[in-house]
């Protein structure tokens, strides 16, 4: 049976069709799960019986299983037990703007980049569509709020399961879904050059941001181990196309890695790089992890970076901290380890 969340509308109305209904019923259905948040096909009420009955047999709402939820100071953290096992997390930020939930898209990562937990443990699968709007609804039950932006930033590669993303966002920004505005969901990569290609032709018009964490491909290398299929001039050249066809501007994150890539003359050679660039960077102070060789850089080491981008009329911004004290921010999520403690 199949788990009606993970249904796109156009999807529904072929289902509809199929069975002889009006494709209108998708619509009815979408405003069912999304607007009134039904736990039971029994609930709806402007449907004939025999069309509920055919949608029990063919669909079921099953949920994901919240098997823990770690507090801080405006965050939670939220560990998920998907229907086979896996697990995977997300993490709701309360901001002055609204309430952002950053969601995992992949059990593990294969991008393997050696500051991440979650590139420790090797992708096992990718999400469906269904199971990163469960993230959403259930983190919103939960905690009796509503979400306004969502980031891709969780567990996975994003472009590594683009399809299945791409249906997401679709699902989600609907305007008889959850009707999350486009412009309030970002998707973050490590760089996938040919999906990043696919994403400009798809025309979406979410915020699109970009794992650097380097200025120079010999120290990117040593980060990322994709950098070695798809280098920095390579990455700058898409970048690039993406801002000229979309005129939207792109976030290039950076994580602060103390004594690794936080010099000034990083600073420098990241601003050469980026000069002219339609671009805002985010500096990302690291989470550290208990099993990572890597170390945050302290504050001043940041605020001077910042400031040599400023000086170079780079747009740059400190992401706020969230979390350290639940091992909560994102970027930080790791299946892996947190399924551990809970053995
Ligand atoms: N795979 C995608 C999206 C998930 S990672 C990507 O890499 O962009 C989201 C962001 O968190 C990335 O910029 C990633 O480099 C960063 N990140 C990973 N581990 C982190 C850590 N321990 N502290 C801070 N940021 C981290
Ligand atoms: Fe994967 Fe992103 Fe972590 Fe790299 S930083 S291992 S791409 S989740």
């Amino acid at each position: 049976m199949n788990n009606i969340y993970n249904y796109s509308i156009e999807e529904l109305n072929v289902y509809f069709e199929s069975i002889g209904e009006k494709s209108f019923r998708s619509i009815q259905i979408y405003e069912w799960l999304y607007k009134h948040r039904i736990n039971d096909f029994d609930e709806i009420q402007n449907m004939k019986k025999e069309v509920i009955e055919k949608l029990k047999q063919d669909f079921n709402l099953n949920k994901l299983s919240i098997i823990k939820k770690l507090e801080g100071q405006d965050v939670y953290k939220y560990l998920f037990k998907l229907n086979d096992g896996n697990t995977i997390e997300a993490v709701l930020m309360k901001h002055p703007y609204g309430n952002s939930l950053c969601i995992s898209t992949q059990v593990g990562c294969n991008m393997g980049c050696h500051f991440c937990e979650s590139g420790k443990l090797k992708k096992v699968r990718n999400l469906d569509a269904g199971e990163m709007v469960l993230q959403i609804l259930q983190i919103e039950e939960d905690l009796k709020i509503r979400i306004s932006h969502v980031v891709i930033m969780g567990i996975g590669e994003p472009f590594d399961n683009y399809d299945n993303v791409i249906k997401f966002i679709n699902i989600i920004n609907h305007p008889k879904g959850i009707n999350i505005g486009a412009r309030h969901i970002t998707v973050s990569t490590s760089g996938l050059i040919p999906k990043i290609e696919k994403f400009i032709e798809d025309g979406k018009q979410v915020n699109l941001a970009i794992s650097l964490h380097a200025p120079n491909d010999e120290l990117r290398n040593k980060l990322m181990p994709i950098n070695k299929v798809y280098n920095i001039s390579k990455l700058m050249e898409i970048i690039k196309k993406y801002i000229t066809v979309t005129n939207r501007r792109v976030t290039i994150e950076y994580i602060m890695l103390n004594g690794i890539n936080d010099k000034t003359k990083h600073a420098q050679e990241l601003a050469q790089l980026l000069k002219g660039v339609n671009c805002y960077v985010n500096l990302i102070p690291y989470n550290e992890t208990s099993n990572s060789k890597f170390k945050k850089s302290d504050k001043q080491t940041i605020m001077k970076f910042y400031d040599i981008l400023k000086k170079n009329k780079i747009n740059v911004t400190i992401r706020k901290e969230f979390g350290t004290n639940v091992m909560a921010a994102c970027g930080q999520l790791s299946a892996n380890a947190n399924y551990k403690e809970d053995q």
